[in-house]
């Protein structure tokens, strides 16, 4: 079958030919409809992040996909039910104390392979397997932009846990600023435009650009960080309650701190490489310390953040995922999937449709 993978020798993303997976008890067969690339597929394919299966020569790429099951295998689920996968598996089929609780997502490094990134092959294939306790049902109407599932999903935990760490107290968020424009940002600032009065999204681009249009669409305010920094945003804008990160740009995870109003929290998502500056430890201390800031690490998301995701997409405007989605390719076309200028947001690789 056709697959989309990266080698040891090769720098990009290429077509191979692989043997159809079959399905071990417990597994269902899936035949993939769509899988998305983002940030992080890029960075993968780059060797910055994540690696190859143990002894493998290739790794087939993707972990933002929808399929429908081919065969459900005495699983539980039918033939014809549109899934979605989550990312992260046990390692070497063993299990440990995350797996076991049903949090994989909270498992340290070491402790899990993700599928299509760290170890183990992804979904950019004509068929995947997986146990069914990782596959999400979703709507058939869904179906064509069930790829934005999974990334949703890492925005719902993100909140989630950002949130949960205000509970203790009265907090009256009223503005959130998103620091990136990319697929993941973008999903972010429209789900936080439906919460917070204000939104603001940070990202460095000229217009016309059409990040920059869906930010004005969704009725945000864009913020060039080339001319107002991250953390001048209390000064040129205002201070505000919530920051979600999604540009892997280092310096920004500090600014974030300078950025917050007092009782502010800001989420961490991006994954840079080392990155060496200088600060002001002291005063990033002491601002975090009296003014009761919180910053929250976040990364990956499990089923139930999958089953938040799915309500949500259903609650996305049409305009928002036709914006979004700027090339669906086929195996055969797969580079314009991967094509990374400024007028890609989302590149989608279609392997058949339902
Ligand atoms: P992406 O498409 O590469 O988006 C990153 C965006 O940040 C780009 O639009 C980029 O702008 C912008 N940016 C970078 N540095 C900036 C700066 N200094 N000022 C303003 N904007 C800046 O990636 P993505 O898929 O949206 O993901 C965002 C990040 O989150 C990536 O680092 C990815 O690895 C990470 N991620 C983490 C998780 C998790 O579970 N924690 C999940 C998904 C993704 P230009 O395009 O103009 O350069
Ligand atoms: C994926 C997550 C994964 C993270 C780190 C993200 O792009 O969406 O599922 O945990 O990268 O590898
Ligand atoms: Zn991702």
């Amino acid at each position: 079958m056709q697959a989309i993978g990266v080698t040891r020798e090769g720098d990009e993303p290429e077509l191979l030919d692989v043997e159809r997976p079959e399905p071990d008890a417990g597994e269902a067969l899936v035949r993939t409809l769509r899988v998305g690339v983002d940030g992080t597929d890029h960075e993968v394919v780059a060797g910055s992040h994540g690696g190859y299966p143990d002894g493998a020569d290739h790794m087939i790429l993707g972990h933002e996909a929808v399929g429908v099951v081919e065969d459900g295998n005495g699983s539980g689920l039918e033939a014809g039910q549109v899934v979605v996968p989550t990312v992260r598996r046990k390692p070497g089929g063993e299990t440990n104390e995350y797996f076991r609780r049903g949090e994989p997502d909270m498992a340290p490094d070491g402790e899990y392979v993700e599928r299509g990134i760290v170890g183990e092959h992804g979904f950019m294939a004509e068929y995947f397997t997986s146990p069914a306790d990782n596959l999400v049902p979703i709507p058939d109407h869904l179906a064509e932009y069930g790829m934005l599932v999974e990334p949703v999903s890492i925005a719902e935990k993100a909140n989630d846990h950002a949130f949960a760490t205000r509970e203790p107290f009265e907090w009256r968020p009223e503005a959130a600023c998103v620091l990136g424009n990319g697929s993941l940002g973008l999903l972010t600032l429209w789900m936080l435009d439906r919460e917070f009065d204000r939104t603001y999204c940070v990202g460095r681009r000229d217009r016309p650009d059409p990040t920059v249009d869906v930010i004005d669409e969704i009725g945000a305010t864009y913020v060039d960080s080339r001319e107002t920094s991250v953390e001048a945003l209390p000064e040129e804008y205002e201070p505000v309650d919530y920051v979600f990160e999604a540009t892997g740009y280092a310096p920004h995870a500090v600014q974030t701190v300078h950025a917050l109003a007092p009782n502010g929290v800001g989420a961490l998502l991006g994954i840079p490489g080392p990155w060496e500056f200088e600060i002001d430890g002291g005063q990033l201390h002491k601002e975090i310390v009296l003014h009761n800031k919180c910053l929250v690490g976040t990364v990956n998301s499990h089923v139930k953040h999958f089953e938040a995701a799915v309500d949500t997409l259903g609650e996305m405007p049409e305009w928002l995922l036709e914006a979004l989605v700027t090339t669906v390719a086929t195996p055969d076309t797969v580079e314009a999937a991967f094509e990374d200028d400024d007028d890609q947001i989302k590149g989608v690789v279609e392997f058949d449709t339902l």
